[in-house]
């Protein structure tokens, strides 16, 4: 099968956050599985290419009312094929951020089928993802002068989170997009603007999240961000598949970053190094069992509610480690938290990979108490390395966690909830018997792209009618 896969970021080349390594990964498990893929993203001015993309030519791709003329790079790695889309547009600083982004990502989109064509690709199916690429199925529907064998293609939309949408002004967004005006009543249209998110939800052939209990959460106003409504109009074609982790990456037999390497079959060696190292490094009790925290500090992982149950999880006996970046009030409370109670709270400031690599196979529990969670890739990677996630009953976590099996799930996001889990674990930590058992069911656990590809292919394979 010919699948096209359009995404803002792709892991090396550019990232700012998860999309990134789902389309890095995805497609290259894909073409593992016999597949040819072509993934099309911005040639940035920040891209980081080495060699860089070759120059396959120039292209008109129809916008604004007229056309421009975008150049299109090509280069290969490890089985997968990438087309740069360059313009004027994408030689910025960052990736994001600038006031006309909807422009600039409604041109991607509209060039997204032009710079497959001119490298002779012709998709069986198309999968978009986030609300940059969120016009490519309306494009695909009715968009005027694309390639032969575009229009109409099936296509897949994915949402890696629902809080951001790609607002903007509607008949600007039609103009650019060279769309029929007659599109200004269709699933684009949300209160008056153009809601690249909503377009897709409405236009694409499948609609996927990336965890089967997120596509349940987001059709509910607490989680849906004002989309909810529309993700129940499309729910006959939503579903959920979790993302893997890059278990070379993150696998702590090989992992260069731990004092010593270790695996299910006895975990306790290395395990106890790397909470010796960690404890040495930042004046921790290595005689407490450890709770790790390796996140983003901001209001969607509940770090608050971690830092207002922090008292009563060091009455509980634990020591707690926080990995973190991000809002500077939440640092300065761990901070103040980890001078007031020496020895049983410590924490790093910043981000640091290879810190985190220690973190993981130091500590015995990992907390994550987040208030909503797509899929979340740490209780994957605490798993993989032996400490048992804490986590919040919400999104991916629910999916991937089984409580007092392969760790521990709380409802409620309160410090109240997370106290009860974390006191839960502390009682089978003290039964060295069950702890044992639980360690090596979450090591043995498969986080691996492999079962993601093979669950979107079924899907393409499902939309397409083709089997190859
Ligand atoms: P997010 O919503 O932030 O994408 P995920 O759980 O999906 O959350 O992924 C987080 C990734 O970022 C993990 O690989 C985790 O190890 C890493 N990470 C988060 N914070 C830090 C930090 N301060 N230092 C190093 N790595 C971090």
């Amino acid at each position: 099968m010919r699948i096209l896969f359009a995404a803002s970021e792709v892991y090396p080349f550019s990232k700012t956050g998860g999309l990134a390594d789902v389309a890095g990964a995805l497609p290259e498990a894909l073409a593992g599985l016999g597949h040819h893929v072509l993934v099309v993203t911005p040639w940035y001015r920040t891209l980081r290419a080495d060699p860089a993309p070759l120059w396959v030519g120039d292209e008109w791709v129809p916008y604004d009312g007229g056309i421009a003329i975008c150049g299109v790079g090509h280069l290969s790695r490890r089985g997968v094929d990438y087309a740069f889309v360059s313009h004027e547009m994408f030689q910025r600083e960052q990736l994001y951020g600038f006031d006309d982004d909807a422009a600039r990502f409604q041109l991607f989109s509209r060039a997204v089928p032009q710079a497959a064509a001119k490298l002779g690709f012709h998709p069986d199916v198309v999968h978009a993802n986030d609300w940059h690429t969120g016009y490519v199925p309306m494009v695909l529907e009715h968009g005027w002068h694309l390639p032969e064998g575009f229009p109409k293609l099936p296509s897949v939309f994915t949402i890696h989170n629902v809080q951001y949408q790609g607002g903007s002004d509607l008949d600007a967004a039609l103009y650019r997009l060279r769309l029929p005006g007659a599109l200004r009543d269709s699933a684009l249209n949300a209160h008056g603007r153009a809601n690249a998110m909503q377009g897709a939800l409405g236009f694409a052939h499948r609609v996927t999240t990336v965890s089967p209990t997120y596509a349940q959460e987001i059709q509910r106003p607490e989680y849906g961000y004002g989309l909810d409504g529309a993700l129940r109009q499309v729910s006959y074609k939503l579903s959920g598949i979790l993302n893997g982790i890059d278990t070379e990456v993150w696998n702590p037999a090989t992992d260069p970053a731990l004092p010593e390497r270790y695996d299910a079959a006895d975990p306790s060696g290395g395990k106890g190094a790397a909470k010796l190292a960690l404890a040495r490094r930042f004046g921790l009790d290595p005689a407490r069992p450890l709770m790790g925290v390796v996140s983003r500090l901001a209001d969607q992982k509940g770090i608050d509610i971690l830092v207002a149950a922090l008292p009563g999880l060091v009455a509980q006996g634990w020591a707690v480690f926080v990995l973190g970046d991000g809002d500077r009030e939440l640092a300065g409370a761990i901070q103040h938290y980890g001078n007031h109670y020496r020895g049983a709270v410590g924490s790093y400031i910043g981000y640091d990979e290879g810190l985190a690599h220690l973190v993981y196979a130091a500590a015995d529990t990992l907390a994550i108490p987040s208030r909503f969670e797509p899929c979340g890739l740490t209780q994957m990677i605490a798993m993989r390395y032996g400490a048992l996630p804490v986590a919040r009953a919400t999104g991916g976590l629910v999916d991937t966690i089984r409580h007092d099996a392969t760790g521990f799930l709380f409802a409620h996001a309160t410090p109240e909830g997370l106290l009860w889990a974390s006191g839960v674990a502390r009682g089978a930590y003290n039964a060295k018997g069950h702890w044992r058992w639980m360690m090596e069911e979450a090591m043995h656990q498969d986080f691996s792209w492999g079962a993601s590809a093979a669950a979107y292919l079924r899907l393409y394979q499902e939309m397409t009618g083709h089997h190859d």
